[in-house]
Formats: C-alpha cells, sequence, structure tokens
C-alpha cells in the first residue's frame, strides 16, 4: 500500500474544511473496483482462503460506475482532490476507462491514480487509459527475479509481465510511475538490494513498504517486518544514499536519494514510523461502504442512499462519516490487546 497523504488545504470553503475529530481534513479518496485478482500474492490473497471455492462478490453487488462517481462527487465537496483506482486487481474492469474519464470531470479532482500489478497492461490499455484522463500509475513488483517473484504472487506469472506493462506505461506518456515493493522477511527481504540496483539509474522511483498488518488472513506478525532503517542501511552499504527533504508536508514515503546521483527511492514506514497524524484519507469499497481507516473492522454503506436520488442526504452522511473519525490504528498497533477482524486489503484496496 502506497500511504501518501497530501494534506495542504487547497480549498478554503467552509464545506471544503470539514475535518476529523483529530482536526486532520479529507483529501483523498482510493476506491476498489473490484475485489477480485489474477494474483494471489501471499501477504495478501493467500490461496489458503482465496481458492477456487472462495465466492468473490457477483458483479451486481459491485457498485455501477454511475454510483462511484457519484460518491466522488460528493467526497469532492468535502476537499478531495486525489482518487485512486486499485482493488483486488483494477485492470480486471475491462471498462475501467469509462469510470476513470467520468471521474476525471469532476470538479475538484485534481489527480487520478490506478494502483495495479501491471501484468495486464498492454500498450493499447496504458493509451487508452492515458487518454480517459488518468495522470498516474503504481505498479507492485516484490522482486526482479522469476523464483522469487512467483513464489511471492503464487500464479506463475514472471517478472517481465510487469516490467513489459510498466514499459507501455512509459510508451503511452506516463511519466512518474512508481514501483512499489512489500518487504516481509524470509519471503523476499533478499531482494531489497537487487531492485535497487535494477531501478537504480532508470528515473523509476522504487518504493519500498513494510509489511502490514492489513486484514485477517496473512498472518502478519511483528517479525516478519523488516524496518525502514534496515532497509536504508542495506541499501546504503553498496549503494550509498542521503535523506532527501519531503515534497509536501504529510508525504508519507520517505525520500532517500543516491548519493551518485542515480535517482531517489521512498520508503514507507507505516509500521515503524505511523504516521497516522496527517492520513486524510478515506476508502470506497466494491460494494459501497466508506472505511476510514485501512485497519478497519467495519465500513458505512452508503448504498441504501446511492439508490434513491437524494444527493444532500448522502453529503450529509459523507460529512458525519468523517467528522467522527477518530481512527489512529498504526500508532496503537503494539497497544492494542484485543484482537480484531479487520477488512482485507483486497476488499477495500491498497
Ligand atoms: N492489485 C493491485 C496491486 O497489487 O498493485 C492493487 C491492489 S493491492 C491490495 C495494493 C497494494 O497493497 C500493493 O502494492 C500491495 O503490494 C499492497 N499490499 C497488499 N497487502 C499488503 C500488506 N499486508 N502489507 C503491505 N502492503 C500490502
Ligand atoms: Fe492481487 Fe494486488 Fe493483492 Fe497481489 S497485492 S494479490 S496483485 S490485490
Ligand atoms: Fe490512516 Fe489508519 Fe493508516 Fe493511520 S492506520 S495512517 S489512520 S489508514
Amino acid at each position: 500500500m502506497s500511504h501518501d497523504v497530501d494534506t495542504d488545504p487547497k480549498n478554503t470553503s467552509d464545506e471544503h474544511n470539514v475535518v476529523d475529530k483529530l482536526h486532520r481534513p479529507l483529501r483523498d479518496l482510493r476506491v476498489s473496483v473490484t475485489d477480485r485478482c489474477n494474483f494471489r500474492c501471499v501477504y495478501c490473497m493467500p490461496k489458503s482462503v482465496f481458492s477456487k471455492e472462495y465466492k468473490f462478490l457477483p458483479r451486481s453487488e459491485l457498485l455501477s460506475f454511475e454510483e462511484i462517481t457519484r460518491v466522488v462527487k460528493t467526497a469532492a465537496q468535502f476537499g478531495v482532490t486525489k482518487i485512486r483506482l486499485t482493488g483486488g486487481e483494477p485492470l480486471i474492469r475491462n471498462d475501467l476507462e469509462q469510470l476513470v474519464e467520468w471521474i476525471a470531470n469532476v470538479d475538484g479532482i485534481k489527480d487520478i491514480s490506478l494502483t495495479t500489478n501491471a501484468s495486464l497492461l498492454t500498450k493499447k490499455r496504458a493509451v487508452s487509459l492515458r487518454s480517459a484522463g488518468l495522470q498516474r500509475l503504481n505498479v507492485s513488483l516484490d522482486a526482479i527475479d522469476d523464483e522469487t517473484f512467483k513464489r511471492v504472487n503464487d500464479v506463475d506469472i514472471g517478472v517481465q509481465d510487469v516490467l513489459d506493462g510498466i514499459e507501455h506505461a512509459t510508451l503511452a506518456g506516463f511519466k512518474s510511475t512508481k514501483v512499489n515493493m512489500v518487504v516481509k522477511k524470509g519471503l523476499n527481504d533478499h531482494s531489497i538490494l537487487p531492485m535497487a540496483k535494477f531501478f537504480h539509474g532508470t528515473g523509476q522511483i522504487l518504493r519500498f513498504i513494510e509489511f502490514m498488518d492489513v486484514g485477517s488472513t496473512n498472518a502478519w506478525d511483528l517479525s516478519h517486518v523488516v524496518t525502514s532503517q534496515e532497509i536504508a542501511d542495506r541499501i546504503n552499504a553498496e549503494l550509498p544514499i542521503q535523506p532527501a527533504e519531503a515534497n509536501y508536508r504529510g508525504e508519507v514515503a520517505k525520500r532517500w536519494q543516491y548519493v551518485d546521483g542515480g535517482g531517489e527511492i521512498g520508503i514507507i514506514t507505516s509500521v515503524s514510523e505511523p504516521f497516522c497524524g496527517d492520513c486524510s484519507r478515506a476508502r470506497l469499497s466494491a460494494t459501497g461502504s466508506v472505511y476510514t481507516c485501512l485497519f478497519a473492522t467495519s465500513g458505512h454503506d452508503l448504498r441504501p442512499l446511492l439508490r434513491s436520488q437524494d444527493d444532500a442526504a448522502l453529503a450529509r452522511e459523507f460529512k458525519r462519516i468523517w467528522s467522527s473519525r477518530e481512527d489512529r490504528y498504526s500508532e496503537t498497533r503494539t497497544q492494542v490487546s484485543v484482537i480484531r477482524p479487520k477488512v482485507e486489503m483486497s476488499f477495500i484496496g491498497g
């Protein structure tokens, strides 16, 4: 997951300044367009749970693109400027371009991005998504050798398919494609340095993400986390790096620059240095529930309101949800004594 947050309050009307109980504004909405995926990453959708028998949501339960656009319009009224489409694997939705186009036309939306495993990103798709108004892509890639990558994705898809996707994005004119690597000790942490070396000097920004305890199916344990400091130390030992200034207040990826001018990397420190204080992000599940934290147990179901045409009621509910928010799970993770169920990341989107 990338947790990047832009807290720069560009909107100044009262309506746009709705804040939660910890005075955090709402700026960012992640929209999950499907709970399905063509990968079975062992830390996200392990086959033991997401097997052939697993019942994914029927199409009839997914929000329509009209409904998603209506939620985006409402969110924009309250200060959301950034939309990220995610899943599951969002490229599984063949008509995603339509949604991108509609969202791009919503007043107040300045940035639309997509998080994808890129294995389905053909040249044609990259071009059509760009023409529809998609601005940025984050591609997930957890290793640079096939053996490790296949052990992670568990569906026998090789690294080249993802690299081809990244190449297609570049050819289609996407400029700042970022590559995200989740690091899990004993699974792929030996790939930290090979990944750094591969992307060094390419202009693509590699971001390392600490393995998180999202959901209840990935058997997370603190001992599986390679901390941000350890990741930086391992890279620095061979490719010297120095800390770089954040691009904006609340940026969650800590930036590091290669001393030799080979570009930069980011490290997302969700576990070792939580950043809940600046978290201005809400999530919309594929079934129409709003979640105010990645680690939430339950969401707020907007479907009854989406069935009516009462925009004012939808807006009131959206405002109520954000203004009663007090989530700061990552800051309290080690103090939480009772284990409670958490929603899966493939359901609400990374
Ligand atoms: N399928 C798309 C992809 O993989 O990019 C989008 C959805 S995926 C849930 C979004 C991001 O969440 C991916 O970068 C993935 O690696 C990350 N992610 C999933 N489970 C995670 C976990 N337990 N800890 C940290 N990041 C995780
Ligand atoms: Fe699919 Fe993305 Fe989860 Fe991997 S991380 S299983 S690609 S949703
Ligand atoms: Fe935001 Fe929840 Fe993550 Fe904290 S734990 S940064 S509140 S999503």
